[in-house]
Formats: structure tokens, sequence, C-alpha cells
């Protein structure tokens, strides 16, 4: 894809005191990006990264009308959202598990989330199935692939990710929503979303999950269907 120069309102500082005035913000670029490049902005979704953030942060977007949630954490997410989901907005609710899953949580993971984006592995496959068969439950799955090859990095290695997905479709019955990436720090972004969309096509995947606070516009770009948005939209994490 050619570049595309950012927007002026890109530029346009998150408002800690204000994370409604944010949220709008970060939604407006959203849509204008991917206009720019003759998508719909429904097409997009944002995935509002709620880890690490005192309610008072979350609370008013999730009044706003905000329903995606990014959470890193099973247990973190859990204290946080178990009430909401109770509560008269939790029908509509859909919580996303964006964090590496170690395989023993992996049932608590199953039963809380709507979808975990961070599948990698086999023996975590393995996991969910078993969970997904006795609790009748199946969250929608993405496959995390480590564009960067980072050593200290979850997701599977490029090189592997073919034959991961046909073993999730053929050995687990899974059926993948999409694959997620989270590019290496202080390397240009675009090539790693451009890898993630080469895979996901080449395996009948319709959906990509990248881009963050500082990347989300370039990563619509390059056919992002959601953005996982956390800092721009409630500020700078405790
Ligand atoms: C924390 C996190 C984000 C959000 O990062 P921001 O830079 O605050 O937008 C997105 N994706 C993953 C996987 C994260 O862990």
């Amino acid at each position: 894809m050619n570049t595309v120069s950012l927007s002026p309102s890109a530029a346009d500082p998150t408002d800690p005191d204000d994370p409604n005035r944010s949220w709008r913000h970060v939604l407006g670029r959203i849509a204008d990006c991917a206009r720019s490049v003759d998508r719909a902005p429904g097409d997009v979704t944002l995935v509002a990264v709620s880890k690490q953030q005192p309610w008072a942060a979350v609370a008013p977007i999730l009044e706003a009308g905000q329903r995606v949630f990014g959470e890193n954490r099973v247990q973190e997410a859990q204290a946080r959202w178990s009430a909401q989901r109770a509560g008269p907005l939790g029908a509509d609710l859909e919580l996303r598990l964006i964090g590496p899953l170690q395989t023993n949580k992996a049932a608590d993971a199953v039963a809380f989330f709507d979808v975990i984006e961070t599948l990698d592995r086999d023996k975590l496959a393995r996991a969910i199935a078993d969970t997904v068969q006795t609790l009748g439950r199946s969250p929608r799955l993405y496959v995390q692939v480590n564009t960067g090859e980072e050593p200290q990095k979850a997701g599977i290695a490029p090189a592997d990710a073919d034959a991961f997905i046909a073993r999730l479709r053929r050995e687990f019955g899974f059926e993948p929503e999409g694959l997620m990436c989270i590019p290496p720090v202080g390397e240009a972004a675009g090539p790693h979303f451009a890898l993630l969309a080469k895979i996901a096509a080449r395996n009948g995947l319709a959906r990509l999950s990248m881009g963050m606070s500082g990347d989300f516009e370039t990563a619509i770009r390059f056919g992002a269907t959601s953005v996982r948005v956390g800092s721009a939209v409630f500020g700078a994490r405790a």
C-alpha cells in the first residue's frame, strides 16, 4: 500500500482529564483513516485497552457507548469486569484477552473472555480445546504471530504460522477468526502489518488485529479490522 500522509488531527494530544473526549477523538481518527483508504469506518473495531487503567478512566467511555475492551491479564480482567458482566450493559460487552496466556490459566480465560487473541502454540490450543469441550462455550480465537521473531515475545514464528493454522483446523476443530501481531518497538510497523496481512490472506483469514496508540492509522492502511488502543484513549498507564 502507498503511504498516505497523517491527518492533521493525529497530532492532537490525548486529554487525560477527559477520556470521553480522547475516545471520540480516536474514533474520529479511525473513521478518517478508513475513509482515506476507501474503507468503511465500520470495518475497523476499536478495542479500548483498559489494562492498568483506573476505573474512573474506563467508566466514562463505557457509559458513552464503547463496548469492546482489551485486557492482558486474566485475573485483572475478572476483577474489573465481572460486576459489569452481571450488570445492565453486560450482554453487549465484548472482552478480549490480548496478553500472553499461560496454559494453566486457559480454562479461566475460556470461561471469561469473548475473544482470545493470543493463541500461539499447540499446548495452549489443547488446553483451550479441553475447556471448550467441558464448558460447551468457545471464545473467538486469533493466532498471535511474532512477526519480528523476537525471542522474548509471544506468538508463533511467521514460518510456522501456516502449519499451525492448519493444525488448529484439523486437530482441534478451531476456525480462527484472524491474526494478531505486536511489531517490535522501535521498528517501522508497516512491514510487520504487511506480513501479517499476507499470512492471513494465504490462510483464508479475514480479520487482522493490529495497531496500537502509536501506529493504528498505519495498521488501518494495511488492512487492520481491529485496532488495540490504550493510552491514546485513557492516557498513560499507571
Ligand atoms: C498494552 C497493549 C496495547 C495498547 O497499547 P497503547 O500503546 O497504550 O495503545 C495494545 N496491544 C497489546 C497487546 C497491549 O499489550
